[in-house]
């Protein structure tokens, strides 16, 4: 049986007749950078997700690296966020020349621990960057409130910007994620929840002023053609990209269900005391970017997984503080140790919104297998 990962060629079979359309419109068009797409996705996003202002961007990292260069911060400033993610955030802190400053993780959702966030704030932290993981959103409304009470105490604001590269769609107490704090990010990396034919992301931003900034940021700091009113980049989405994510979005909220149901049947399936299972909170939803599991003997139920042709995945072997990259900043083992623990046990099924009801009795028969 052949099984994908994510299977993105399923997906695009389905809307076959209307990407090949939206792709030949934008060739006609000749417009492919900045083309009349990229404008409507932009509106369609903050549609959708409920922030008044969404500036679309070339990836996901970008995305974060355009707030972080449109918030004026000072080299050595900190940014908070979570140990156990894609480096994404992390390295963007770290090459504009910020502090990053990890914090561990929940031991039952994996996101970063609001708790301890409280305890690595110092009067340098400007940022802090929860990473909404596995497609679930972290505890935003808890690093809200501290971020809002450490702006007052430390007379500076400490932005709260989440990361919703993998929870674009999901839910948290009735707010979508990407619009549960002032700023956010999201990739439409192909394999994400929403996903295009290459790279691509967005940024949500509540505040008018900074979302011009970033928007001016993207095209070279321009305010108007060839006037540079700040250093800049070139960050910005490709319009074919924009057409295919406006076809995908309209089966979105549709493949969101499918996920759920899908995950809540390997969850039916796999319930055993061996098996720790992905678990959502009460008062939110996830879109399952990933369903990942937690067993003991990972190596060798990875390997008979794979054996049968069953594609697998590690989010993520390595928590960053223990990443070579990051070496000079002095973490240890056993720094953190619940993210520590997790990497070790942590592993990813197939999961897209085409994965079939026998394919997947076919993954959770070997995976039963494999773990007796
Ligand atoms: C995928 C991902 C990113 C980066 O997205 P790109 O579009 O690949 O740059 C950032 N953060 C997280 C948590 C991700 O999963």
């Amino acid at each position: 049986m052949k099984i994908n990962f994510a299977d993105l060629s399923a997906q695009y079979l389905a809307y076959q007749s209307e990407l090949d359309q939206a792709i030949k419109e934008v060739l006609i068009s000749g417009k492919f950078i900045m083309g009349p797409e990229v404008h409507q996705l932009e509106a369609a996003l903050t549609q959708l997700v409920g922030c008044p202002y969404t500036v679309s961007c070339s990836n996901g990292t970008e995305a974060i690296q355009l707030i972080l260069m449109a918030l004026d911060l000072q080299p050595g400033d900190e940014v908070i966020t979570s140990t156990f993610s894609f480096i994404a955030a992390a390295e963007i802190i770290a090459l504009l020349k910020l502090k990053p400053v990890f914090v561990d993780i929940e031991a039952d959702t994996y996101n970063i621990d609001a708790d301890k966030v409280a305890e690595k704030i110092s009067p340098k932290t400007r940022a802090i960057i929860p990473v909404s993981l596995y497609g679930q959103p972290a505890d935003m409304d808890k690093i809200n409130q501290l971020a809002a009470h450490y702006s007052e105490v430390h007379r500076h604001k400490v932005y709260v910007i989440e990361d919703a590269a993998q929870s674009f769609g999901a839910m948290y107490k009735n707010r979508r994620s990407g619009n549960l704090s002032e700023l956010a990010t999201t990739s439409f990396f192909p394999s994400k929840p929403l996903g295009c034919y290459g790279d691509g992301g967005a940024i949500f931003v509540s505040d008018e002023k900074l979302a011009k900034k970033i928007a001016s940021l993207r095209v070279h700091g321009q305010t108007a053609r060839y006037m540079h009113e700040y250093i800049g980049t070139n960050g910005r989405l490709d319009t074919l990209q924009a057409a295919i994510l406006l076809v995908k979005l309209k089966y979105f909220d549709e493949e969101i269900k499918k996920r759920q149901t899908i995950a809540a049947r390997y969850s039916q399936l796999l319930n055993q005391a061996a098996i720790i299972l992905p678990l959502v909170k009460s008062d939110q939803t996830s879109v399952f970017a990933q369903y990942s599991i937690c067993v003991e003997n990972r190596d060798h139920v990875i390997q008979k997984l794979n054996e049968s042709g069953v594609p697998t995945a590690i989010h993520y072997p390595i928590p960053l503080h223990l990443q070579k990259c990051f070496a000079n900043l002095g973490y240890q083992v056993g720094d953190f140790p619940v993210a520590e623990g997790i990497a070790k046990k942590i592993f990813s099924l197939p999961m897209s919104a085409f994965l079939t009801e026998t394919q997947q009795d076919y993954i959770v028969s070997v995976l039963l297998k494999a773990i007796q």
